[in-house]
């Protein structure tokens, strides 16, 4: 059985058009020609069989011992996914610990205050996804009762749920037999199937969704979806894949022809653009003024200290002074320069330069937050805020600090 499966792998790697040209691109970059001998890379269906015994095998031996992976909960498995997107796996693992033990079950996190959801997420970045995913809780108590429907259809729809989440935890859950294509299984199929164009765009991006279908085995489909993204991240790694160590190297086609550092197409990175901001620190008595952004947009109800962009060829200074009294609404005296802070949000490179000011009068009025609380240091911890917002706060709260200021 097993030498037909591959018999059949060999008939289809000689018979099968090539789905692209990876041997042209090489060529373009001054690589030599390939030999006229090169098979032709296989059809994704015809290497079902042996993909899933060599990655299945590779993945009990060689896969971390993560968290979610300790039992088939859906609604761990969703949370972990949820974090996982965007974010390295060694930075999830203690904000799932903690997210877990604060809202152990669906239920637990339908019923949460979203202001502690987002505590728990802060650092993580991406707040969107924190929202989502207590706005789906609360949609699938209401709807299925506090349980994750295992049906594709029922979840689709709900907030957050693309269909790479739908089909990661249902595969993962229930093994239904359903694909899933992140960045790292793409990169394995580009790779072992030698597609040289790029990944995001649409003549690919559907070629490599039937890919990951027609390689699914029939049975340990959650094993084999996450091995796929394993071996993506442990072995067929975006720079200086360890080939060496790969199991599914002899079919490889990207290995073949010496391409894999050159599959996938990457585009370059968008240049960084630098933005300036001023930043201030009202203060009065022993507290300062935290301000809650908008419910819509960018960290949407998370809370910061007010702040906003340089126009028109301001100083920070004069930034300040303006942003003082349009974001807050009080009349007040700048004081000195607290701190700068230095940190990137997408492509944006910004500068973030804290003042301290005394208020002289007014009353809270924002063309743009929707509400300021005046906070004793202490009192900070238990808002929301941005990885940025909260190197100020704790700043604010270092004992020097405080003498200083209050
Ligand atoms: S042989 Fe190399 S390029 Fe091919 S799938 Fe394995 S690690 Fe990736």
């Amino acid at each position: 059985m097993k030498n037909d499966k591959d018999r059949g792998v060999h008939s289809a790697e000689d018979g099968a058009s090539p789905p692209s040209t990876p041997s042209a691109q090489a060529n373009s970059a001054g690589q030599s020609h390939q030999p006229a001998t090169v098979p032709k890379p296989p059809e994704p269906s015809a290497l079902r069989g042996w993909i899933a015994r060599r990655l299945l095998d590779w993945f009990t031996q060689s896969q971390r011992r993560l968290p979610w992976r300790r039992d088939r909960n859906p609604y761990r498995i969703w949370v972990s996914e949820v974090m996982l997107q965007q974010t390295q796996v060694t930075t999830v693992v203690p904000y799932f610990e903690r997210f877990l033990q604060a809202f152990p079950t669906l239920s637990a996190l339908a019923a949460a205050d979203e202001q502690e959801v987002l505590r728990l997420w802060e650092g993580l970045g991406y707040y969107r996804r924190a929202r989502d995913l207590h706005r789906a809780a609360q949609h699938l108590v209401a709807a299925h009762g506090g349980t994750f429907p295992n049906d594709p259809e029922l979840l689709r729809g709900v907030p957050g749920m693309g269909r790479y989440t739908v089909n990661a935890i249902l595969s993962q859950a229930f093994d239904r037999r359903l694909p899933i294509l992140e960045a790292n299984s793409q990169r394995v199929l580009c790779r072992l199937f030698g597609r040289a164009e790029d990944p995001h765009r649409a003549p690919l991006r559907g070629w490599l969704w039937r890919a990951a279908e027609e390689v699914l085995p029939r049975q340990r489909v959650g094993q084999f979806n996450q091995a796929l993204m394993e071996l993506g991240a442990l072995v067929c790694t975006p720079a200086a894949p360890r080939c060496g160590e790969c199991p599914l190297r002899t079919k490889c086609h990207a290995h073949r022809l010496g391409l894999q550092e050159a599959i996938p197409f990457r585009s370059p990175p968008p240049q960084a653009v630098a933005v300036q901001e001023s930043a201030v620190v009202l203060r009065q008595g022993p507290r300062v003024l935290l301000v809650q952004r908008p419910d819509r947009g960018r960290w949407a109800r998370m809370w910061e200290f007010p702040h906003g962009e340089l126009t028109n060829g301001e100083t920070h200074e004069q930034a300040a002074v303006r942003l003082l009294r349009a974001l807050t609404g009080f009349d007040g005296r700048l004081g000195p320069e607290l701190t700068t802070i230095r940190h990137g949000v997408t492509r944006f490179a910004i500068t973030l330069v804290c003042f301290e000011a005394t208020p002289l009068g007014g009353v809270f009025c924002s063309v743009f937050y929707q509400q300021g609380r005046w906070l004793e240091p202490a009192e900070l911890a238990a808002h929301p805020v941005s990885a940025p917002q909260r190197r100020l706060a704790r700043l604010l709260s270092e004992p020097s600090r405080q003498q200083h200021l209050f």
